[in-house]
């Protein structure tokens, strides 16, 4: 007894130790966890050395000042390179190693032409790599950052005002608006029109901001339902303004419809608001991903349908970041729930995005086609030519396969739509321009660009409806 006893003591002493060590250690590592948790500077302040002034002090002072909050494009470019008959595949290598090394930035492509912007410190070398490989480019922006500052002349507070009194909410088509005003919109409709829509939030986003979706329907028996969405890429500004100017339309002419409507105007709506407040040309969400610098996921490839694929990246720090997985994000998620919980007969999927002018239908992940491709391009080439129409003899836009007309991506909520959810006609519309402006599209062609939108929703409702 006394023997177990002791060597019970003994297990005790060891088990008391062993037990301190551990505790010590977590207290160690939180001390340590804290410390390194002390010296992490938040982005926006920036720790200068200067030196101080007074007398007989060699010493130098560490000075803190916040940083300018905006990210600013002085001197940076657009160019376009192309590539000539022959030159294809070095134009798909030369962008692959651009997307690799995010140097300089890609803003579309194709098979012979691809839009890049330059920051000025890299002119001189993109400019000796391209002459190396035998490229040719043109600068398509000049000066971006001039560009960037004359794309939205903003109303002031008091015309916000006057239209608030007057109308009973902030939005109009002729300047580009803040995440508050559309959301401030689609609520004033609700109470104003509770007969035709109703607003719900399907879910928040990274940073807490509601998806709000706005139902908009006569009542019909039997209508097919449409599923329309803007700003998941969120430089891609005019696409909100376009799909809010549908919702406007829909709903000033709601005694015509013949189809219901689930419309999700931002559906990225922490990059739209960092796009006004930090930078203008950021495209993923604001997810801070675990164990890199990096922020954001390109929510574009983020469903969950060939997830991972051609592409998309696994880095963080690209701008076709595909998550941690299918679906990781709130943003897609909120979106996948819906469907997931809805009665609704939907029949097209429309998701618009910018630039380029393309109506493009899955599949994105492949250089392939779904069994019924010959009717997405037959309704593909009406909407092209609704939207002609519409828009004019320059309002050219390119029918086809997204694959193939643009470049593989995979994780794109067209080829979920299509592959998971079986809706027929699953479309990304690219909206103006062809590279002008690109994602710096000026305010003056919102209303155009919209109604061009719209031409390609009321071909795609009559396609819905013979179905
Ligand atoms: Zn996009």
């Amino acid at each position: 007894m006394r023997k177990a006893g002791g060597s019970h003591g003994a297990r005790f002493v060891a088990i008391a130790s062993l037990l301190l060590l551990v505790v010590l250690a977590f207290v160690d590592a939180s001390v340590i966890h804290r410390q390194k948790r002390e010296f992490v500077i938040p982005d926006w302040i920036e720790i200068v050395d200067e030196p101080v002034q007074a007398e007989n002090s060699k010493t130098i002072q560490r000075a803190v000042r916040v940083r300018d909050a905006k990210v600013t494009y002085d001197g940076a470019q657009v160019w376009r390179v192309r590539s000539s008959e022959g030159q294809k595949d070095l134009l798909s290598n030369v962008t692959t190693d651009f997307q690799d090394t995010g140097l300089p930035s890609l803003w579309t492509r194709n098979d012979t032409t691809v839009d890049v912007m330059v920051r000025l410190e890299e002119i001189p070398r993109l400019s000796r790599y391209l002459k190396q490989k035998d490229l040719e480019y043109q600068v398509v922006i000049e000066d971006l950052q001039k560009a960037i500052d004359e794309e939205n002349p903003s109303l002031s507070e008091q015309e916000m005002e006057e239209l608030e009194g007057r109308k009973g909410h902030r939005m109009e088509w002729s300047s580009y608006h803040r995440l508050e005003d559309i959301h401030g919109y689609m609520d004033y409709l609700a109470e104003t029109f509770p007969d035709v829509c109703s607003v719900v939030s399907i879910g928040n986003s990274v940073e807490g901001r509601p998806l709000k979706v706005i139902r908009i329907s006569n009542g019909k028996a039997n209508a097919p339902a449409l599923w329309i969405d803007g700003g998941i890429h969120a430089r891609e500004w005019i696409s909100p303004a376009a799909v809010t100017y549908i919702i406007n339309h829909l709903v000033e002419n709601s005694e015509d419809l013949e189809a219901d409507y689930y419309i999700l105007p931002v559906a990225n709506p922490d990059g739209y608001e960092y796009t006004f407040t930090r930078d203008r040309l950021w495209r993923k969400n604001r997810k801070r991903s675990v164990g890199s610098p990096c922020t954001g996921v390109d929510l574009n490839r983020n469903f969950g349908y060939r997830w991972g694929g051609l592409g998309t990246s696994k880095d963080p720090c690209r701008e076709i970041y595909a998550g941690s997985g299918p679906f990781s994000e709130p943003e897609t998620n909120a979106i996948r729930y819906f469907f997931e919980a809805s009665a609704a007969n939907f029949k097209a999927y429309l998701t618009f995005h910018s630039y380029g002018q393309y109506i493009l239908y899955p599949w994105g992940y492949d250089k392939r086609v779904p069994p019924d491709y010959a009717d997405l391009e037959m309704v593909g080439k009406q909407v092209a030519a609704a939207i002609k129409k519409a828009g004019g003899a320059n309002s050219v836009y390119t029918v086809g396969n997204s694959a193939t007309t643009l470049y593989a991506a995979s994780g794109g909520s067209d080829d979920w739509a299509k592959a998971i959810l079986k809706i027929k006609y699953a479309y990304t519309i690219e909206l103006r321009d062809t590279g002008k402006y690109g994602f710096v599209l000026p305010a003056r062609y919102i209303t155009p660009t919209a109604k061009e939108a719209l031409a390609a929703v009321m071909v795609v409702t009559e396609a819905c409806k013979s179905l």
